[in-house]
């Protein structure tokens, strides 16, 4: 997920694909470049891609975290990234990959699901506006751009149920924004405020725990639809961690929840 902001519209990446602009693309096994895509990435995971790689995998999130990823901090950000790490051999191959192709296909993350589109968001800070944008960019070595099926981000998105991905990973993107100045005061990016925006995030196991095994419920009233929601459904229980984390961070409403 890119950020783009209009004042900076110069560095805007190439390859952008203007709204009903087609490109042609086909992966498939019988292509030379099969599987050669999915090694040695710097592959950044977003929240509802946690949430589903680790149901496929049957993990808690804690173990996820630990097994599959590497949590970074960039010099200028204020909130960590969370890279898959690659497999050690000397391929860097993904964990996932096997010789017939991905094992976690129908999880697979967002950035796999609608390669070779990336999607970003261009964000019009005056007039308080976010847009997503589209770049084809396949790398010289991946065959498929050679390919005759035409497509628009639109088909390419619903071809690879990318859908529901793009738009979480769109929500999460509104909330990265917000993280371009330090909200963590004197408490810095190691306090207890830092640690509870990232399990509202990333590790769902202990946020449903947070909610439903701590004070929370005696300190914050619940609408009873959202409660059974949030009870049985991950992917509404990480949205109420996205509006959770904008409520104690930057003091947003939510319709959610209230203060008792
Ligand atoms: S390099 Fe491109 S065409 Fe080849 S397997 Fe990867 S996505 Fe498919
Ligand atoms: S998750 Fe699947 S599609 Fe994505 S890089 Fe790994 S093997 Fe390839």
């Amino acid at each position: 997920m890119k950020h783009i902001d209009v004042d900076n519209i110069e560095s805007m990446p190439s390859g952008m694909l203007k709204e009903g602009k087609v490109f042609s693309f086909k992966c498939h096994s019988g292509l030379a470049c099969f599987n050669k895509c999915c090694r040695n990435l710097n592959l950044f995971l977003y929240p509802y891609d946690v949430l589903r790689l680790r149901k496929k995998l049957e993990i808690s999130s804690d173990d996820f975290l630990d097994k599959y990823t590497d949590v970074i901090m960039r010099p200028s950000g204020f909130f960590p990234e969370v890279l898959l790490r690659m497999s050690d051999n000397p391929e860097k191959t993904c964990p996932f990959l096997t010789e017939t192709g991905c094992s976690v296909y129908s999880d697979r993350p967002d950035t796999c699901r609608t390669f070779p589109v990336e999607q970003g968001i261009y964000y019009d800070v005056k007039k308080g506006s976010a847009s997503p944008v589209y770049f084809f960019r396949p790398p010289d070595f991946c065959l498929g751009q050679n390919e005759s099926r035409q497509w628009t981000t639109e088909s390419w998105a619903k071809d690879q149920d990318a859908t529901l991905h793009n738009k979480m990973t769109a929500m999460w993107a509104g909330i990265v924004n917000l993280f371009q100045n330090n909200p963590w005061g004197d408490e810095g990016q190691e306090g207890p405020k830092a640690k509870m925006a990232f399990m509202a995030a990333y590790n769902l196991d202990r946020f449903r725990d947070f909610i439903f095994a701590s004070t929370f419920l005696k300190r914050y009233k619940i609408k009873q639809e959202i409660m059974t929601k949030i009870r049985h459904n991950d992917a509404e229980l990480l949205k109420f961690g996205f509006a959770w984390i904008k409520y104690f961070l930057w003091g947003i409403e939510t319709n959610n929840f209230r203060p008792r």
